[in-house]
């Protein structure tokens, strides 16, 4: 159920589009100037807009563009004009997808809810898991056995670094590339004093090590633990 917001000059159409979508469940306002459309769907509250492209008071591929350059909000583009140029140029200026008149309520209804589904907003990303291990990179936070960790920016971009890549041996030089950008002055032994502050945030040590794995020479992965 979205709130709709169809412009649509031809009252005929109008009237009985904005009835059949009520009836489908949908809150429609209905408006029959661009000019109107326009200053509704800038309020923000609009889950997507059903924009005829022969509109009275402005054109409504320039309605689009207009529309396109002050808010997200999903456009289906309703056109008697079942030529493709102008199809084209709708999708081109920003439509999500389009109807061709005449088209039954129900075509449309089903168009809409293809693209609110399309365009619903991407979760943020799921926190990393390895053993007892959570680390959130959207909340920069990280945690062991349900214990948040309280770690320095850098331990954190280390241990983000070396979870994401879970039992992969990685280099310390690739350590020093992505965790500290080749920073002038960082040595193995930057990579190395962090590793092991890493260790004792994480309850470990490089003699007894749980999810923190050195070779010499190699490098360092991260594992779970094993039971
Ligand atoms: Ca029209």
């Amino acid at each position: 159920m979205a709130h709709v917001l169809l412009i649509e000059d031809d009252e005929h159409i109008r009237t009985a589009l904005q009835h059949t979508l009520q009836r489908l469940g949908h809150h429609v306002e209905a408006v029959g100037s661009a000019t109107e459309g326009l200053s509704i769907a800038l309020q923000g509250a609009t889950d997507i807009v059903v924009l005829d492209l022969g509109l009275p008071d402005i054109d409504g591929l320039q309605a689009l563009k207009m529309l396109r350059a002050a808010v997200d909000t999903p456009v289906v583009v309703a056109t008697a004009r079942d030529d493709e140029a102008s199809t084209v140029r709708a999708l081109n200026s920003g439509a999500d997808d389009y109807v061709v008149k005449p088209f039954s309520v129900e075509h449309l209804d089903a168009r809409l809810s293809a693209v609110l589904r399309r365009t619903v907003p991407s979760l943020p990303d799921a926190p990393i898991a390895v053993g007892g291990l959570r680390i959130d990179l959207d909340g920069h936070t990280a945690s062991l056995d349900g214990t948040v960790l309280e770690l320095r920016p850098k331990e954190f971009s280390l241990l983000a670094y070396l979870a994401t890549h879970a039992g992969r041996m990685i280099s310390k030089d690739e350590l020093r590339s992505v965790v500290w950008s080749n920073s002038y002055g960082i040595t193995d032994k930057t990579v190395d004093v962090h590793l092991s502050w890493l260790r004792r945030r994480l309850g470990e040590s490089a003699a007894e090590p749980r999810y923190l794995h050195s070779v010499r020479g190699v490098g360092v992965k991260l594992v779970a633990p094993g039971p």
